[in-house]
């Protein structure tokens, strides 16, 4: 599925093409606290697809518990995180924010949620919590 996206600013934009099956929740700690919130929703897309279309992201390279490292691309104006890619110089798949693309409504349910060990208690089922239309 092409996808295109932006950060909140519209300084950088995007495009690529995802494996729509591969829609996920991750509860891991590194994801909480780089999205700020209580977990992180990605989609994989397909090699050698991700096009810049404007803006030069700044990456963050993050070091996982298993020593794999992880360029993590954001907005250096807004700071909003764009994706996930190997370091290397050709990365062949990169892990997007779904929050950042245009499509993210018509993407599927994510098939699955890992780290969920590290899950905050509440965030398994949120469909008790009051639901209002605005703020
Ligand atoms: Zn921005
Ligand atoms: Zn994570």
């Amino acid at each position: 599925m092409k996808v295109t996206g932006q950060c909140h600013c519209g300084n950088i934009r995007y495009e690529a093409e995802v494996d729509a099956a591969t829609v996920r929740v991750c509860h891991c700690s590194d994801c909480q606290r780089l999205t700020g919130s209580a977990f992180r929703t990605n989609v994989a897309t397909l090699p050698g697809t991700f096009r810049l279309l404007s803006g030069t992201p700044k990456v963050y390279l993050k070091t996982a518990e298993s020593g794999n490292k992880r360029a993590h691309g954001f907005c250096p104006d807004c700071g909003t995180p764009l994706y996930a890619t190997s370091p290397d110089p050709n990365p062949a798949s990169y892990g997007l924010r779904v929050g950042g693309l245009d499509q993210r409504a018509e993407l599927p349910p994510p098939a699955r949620q890992i780290w969920c060990r590290s899950a905050l208690p509440w965030a398994m089922d949120i469909t008790r919590i009051a639901r209002i239309e605005t703020q």
